[in-house]
């Protein structure tokens, strides 16, 4: 008997034609994180699951109810990562790289969550990151921020607000606190029991609470603005005029806390916010990141301060797609073979061509014109032309442009089968990737 499976709920299989989106946001990833002095880190998709609750905090969302722990068969307590900072930590100072002054790291990869899952929110999803360690200084933070600004400028996601916060330093955070607390506690009893607990545990969480009905309470609550302590405030001044130098605009939201217990100063969000209505929910929320200073330390290394951030991949290939600017990589040529030996000599040159980097198909199946035509459309090739006698004894291919109507007088080239590579790379030369309209 044979048995059905599907994929593990919330879970994605990712293929053509969005995966090229996807290729898409990696390559220029990857170009310019390199640029930009970050180079690539990979660590393993598990980790020491006591690595996660020291680092991430026990108390948070992640670790209290989103992690995928099990034990292994040698009965340690093993986590597929829920994020990538703590494993990046625990890399760098397991490397020794806490002895250069200056790291500066990117990575990209799959992150398991497991969430509520609803459009941008999945248990596995993928996370494009940099992290910068060492330099204090407030222009590493506002480069990190810089970087991703970037990013997102040179993928064309319009309308991206950069939401900017100081929590302070660690020793700020008490006082904080205790106010926030005072503010909170006489209307802790007509609280969900899920704010409830959010009280005892992270009262701080309680600021990005979903509860429309918590919502005039937090915004009466005390800021942290108000308790963070100079040295902080003089380094968040910083970090504004740079932005502002940088032509980075960005708007305070004292009530931008973060979900990760071991944020210090700088903290910051990228959230898609449209003109009107169709944003995306919290689906719009890209990037987030910020300062910690002291996780380093805190994962046994030296006193290594530290910056970086976190985009949602899957979020941004949505909203490329909904942009209409879903990327996609088509044939150059499409080559119809005729039976027998014009066949061979037609798949050498495919081979040839292909060989030379140019993206040419064929139907293996060969068969009536006509199909082959229909093929030639179905993979969205750009050109065709057909591989006959005529062709093949006078070296000449006329070449048909599939974009263009019948009537077009461009519809229709001759191209010398000497000259075919040269074309075919001035084609893609003009239009690498297309963009669907
Ligand atoms: P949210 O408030 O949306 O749950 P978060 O604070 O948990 O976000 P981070 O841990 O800061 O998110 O992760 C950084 C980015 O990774 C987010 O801004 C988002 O774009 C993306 N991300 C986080 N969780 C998911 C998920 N379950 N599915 C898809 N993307 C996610
Ligand atoms: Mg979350």
């Amino acid at each position: 008997m044979s048995q059905k499976f599907a994929a593990v709920k919330g879970m994605n299989d990712l293929f053509a034609p969005r995966i090229e989106t996807w290729q898409y946001l990696e390559r220029t990833a990857r170009e310019l994180f390199s640029t930009w002095g970050y180079s690539e880190i990979r660590t393993p998709i598990v980790e020491d699951t006591a690595l996660f609750v020291r680092s991430v905090g026990e108390v948070t969302d992640i670790v209290s109810k989103e992690m995928y722990t099990f034990d292994d068969k040698g009965g340690r307590s093993i986590t597929m990562r829920p994020e990538n900072t703590a494993p990046a930590v625990r890399a760098y100072i397991e490397n020794g790289f806490a002895q250069q002054p200056v790291t500066r790291w990117y990575y990209l990869g799959p992150m398991f969550r497991y969430e509520r899952m609803k459009t941008g929110r999945y248990r596995q999803f993928y996370q494009l990151g940099a992290e910068a360690y060492g330099p204090a200084d407030a222009s590493q933070d506002a480069e990190n921020i810089a970087l991703a600004w970037s990013y997102l400028k040179a993928i064309g996601v319009p309308h991206v607000k950069l939401h900017l916060n100081s929590l302070g330093d660690a020793g700020d955070r008490p006082k904080y606190l205790e106010a926030l607390k005072a503010h909170f506690a006489p209307h802790v009893a007509t609280f969900s029991e899920a704010s409830k607990e959010t009280f005892e545990r992270n009262t701080m969480r309680l600021l990005d609470t979903k509860e429309e009905a918590l919502k005039p309470l937090v915004d009466s609550a005390p800021s942290i603005g108000d308790f963070i302590g100079d040295a902080a405030r003089a380094h968040f001044e910083e970090v504004k005029a740079l932005l502002t130098a940088m032509g980075i605009p960005f708007t305070l939201d004292p009530r931008l806390v973060r979900g990760l217990d071991y944020y210090t100063r700088t903290t910051f969000e990228f959230i898609y916010e449209p003109e009107g209505e169709n944003s995306l929910g919290t689906a719009g929320t890209v990037c987030g990141g910020g300062r910690y200073d002291n996780l380093v330390k805190e994962l046994g290394g030296p006193d290594k301060p530290a910056v970086g951030f976190a985009m949602g991949l899957d979020r941004l290939e949505i909203l490329l797609d909904a942009l209409g600017k879903r990327q996609e990589r088509r044939p150059l040529l499409f080559i119809a073979t005729m039976d027998g030996e014009l066949k061979v000599a037609a798949i050498k040159l495919v081979t040839d061509l292909r060989n030379q980097g140019l993206a040419v198909d064929f139907d293996p199946r060969g068969g009536k014109i006509k199909r082959q035509v229909e093929r030639a459309s179905a993979v969205k090739a750009r050109h065709f032309v057909v591989y006959g006698q005529a062709e093949h004894e006078t070296r000449s291919f006329k070449i048909k442009n599939m974009d263009l109507p019948d009537s077009d007088p461009n519809k229709e080239v001759t191209v010398p089968l000497d000259g075919l590579a040269g074309w075919l790379l001035n084609v893609s030369k003009a239009a690498p990737v297309t963009t669907t309209p």
